[in-house]
């Protein structure tokens, strides 16, 4: 492989590297698991933490259940429940209007976004880690790593933030935060619709607005996403050649080449970085890895909570 294709990275080569049947279930007691990850942790000079939905659905921001049809009855009813299942897949119902559009977002943003609190899970990893060195990069746009105390210059959320909204054609590189509109969309809202008057309108060219979550070709990448973007690879660059700790919460396979697989990768290449996985039902590891990877299956709170006693 030349220098030029090597800058390239996608999940085959990253699978070309780690085979595909070397991943597996650990077999070690959950306890050992825990004492280990927090002696790794406690060595560590740097941390970097990579977060996906599992963790804030361990936190308690579920998307589905009563949580979803207590909140969402009107929508379920004027909508049906092909899209109206859950607060992910409702997200993607095609709104025949605008009105209709922004009285889904409005509720759905407060609900996940503007009304919860910092969540007890999300303090406690802040509380296990807070004196370390650490950097957050994140799938999650519900803003709980802001919250919960977690320095904003040491977040690169990369997929967006429920909280603010953009131009739908990416005119200009700008994001404009929704709070006030949200929260009056949902005092107005009637029949799941908000009236025309509030529909956003983008402040350069005229055209609609929407939600700022990477959904298409149209994501805006402002200066401040840039400014994390390099954050972020200055952090990777520090952390080169020292005893570091990679800690994976909750990431999938929706987007896992965003943290899963290079996590995976740089731990693979770089002998003095470790990898703790937590994940609900998907910590299966690389055993070439040995006992530089911890994969924590379950319920993530007790894990989180767990580890914190043992700080
Ligand atoms: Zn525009």
């Amino acid at each position: 492989m030349n220098q030029h294709q090597k800058q390239k990275i996608n999940h085959t080569t990253i699978l070309n590297e780690i085979l595909a049947n070397d991943y597996i279930f650990q077999d070690i007691p959950y306890k050992e698991q825990i004492k280990h990850a927090t002696a790794l942790i406690k060595e560590s000079e740097y941390i970097l933490i990579g977060a996906g939905a599992g963790i804030s659905t361990a936190a308690g921001l579920t998307y589905n259940g009563k949580r979803f049809t207590d909140n969402f009855s009107e929508f379920i009813k004027k909508y049906g429940t092909i899209y109206m299942k859950d607060m992910y897949t409702a997200g993607f119902y095609p709104f025949p209007t605008q009105e209709e559009k922004w009285g889904y977002w409005s509720k759905h943003s407060l609900l996940n976004r503007f009304l919860p609190p910092a969540l007890p899970l999300y303090k406690q990893l802040y509380d296990i880690i807070k004196e370390k060195n650490y950097f957050v990069l994140t799938t999650n746009v519900d803003h709980q790593f802001y919250k919960s105390g977690f320095e904003a210059k040491r977040i690169f959320a990369t997929q967006g933030d429920y909280g603010a909204i953009q131009c739908e054609k990416a005119c200009h590189p700008k994001i404009y935060n929704a709070k006030k509109q949200f929260y009056e969309m949902d005092k107005a809202r009637q029949n799941c619709m908000i009236p025309s008057y509030m529909v956003p309108k983008c402040p350069v060219c005229g055209g609609n607005m929407t939600m700022h979550l990477r959904s298409d070709n149209y994501f805006v990448e402002d200066e401040n996403w840039h400014n994390m973007a390099s954050h972020y690879i200055d952090f990777l660059e520090k952390m080169h050649g020292k005893k570091s700790v990679l800690l994976e919460l909750g990431v999938g396979f929706n987007t896992p080449a965003i943290i899963r697989f290079p996590f995976e990768k740089m731990t693979y290449e770089n002998s003095n970085l470790s990898l703790i996985r937590l994940n609900l039902n998907e910590a299966m590891v690389p055993e070439i890895l040995e006992d530089r990877v911890i994969g924590i299956g379950g319920d993530m709170s007790k894990t989180i909570s767990d580890l914190h006693s043992q700080k």
